[in-house]
């Protein structure tokens, strides 16, 4: 079963690429801004909102929520 979410990166985000190493097929750096952004549907299985999970735990400066709708 998936789960409806909603992922944002915002502004604190120091592109240290955890989230990205962590988590490639759901966020990448954004060539344009240089931060991450959420690159994955609006729909995760439990194994991708495991890693959206961890990728917002790592984050050292919390630049990541993930919020399930
Ligand atoms: S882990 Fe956090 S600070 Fe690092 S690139 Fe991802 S969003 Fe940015």
């Amino acid at each position: 079963m998936s789960t409806p979410v909603n992922v944002t990166v915002n502004e604190d985000c120091i592109s240290c690429q955890a989230c990205v190493n962590e988590a490639p097929t759901l966020f990448e750096i954004s060539a344009e801004t240089t931060k991450s952004r959420y690159i994955g549907p609006a729909e995760l299985s439990p194994e991708e909102l495991e890693l959206a999970e961890k990728a917002a735990t790592i984050c050292p400066v919390n630049a990541i929520n993930v919020e399930k709708k």
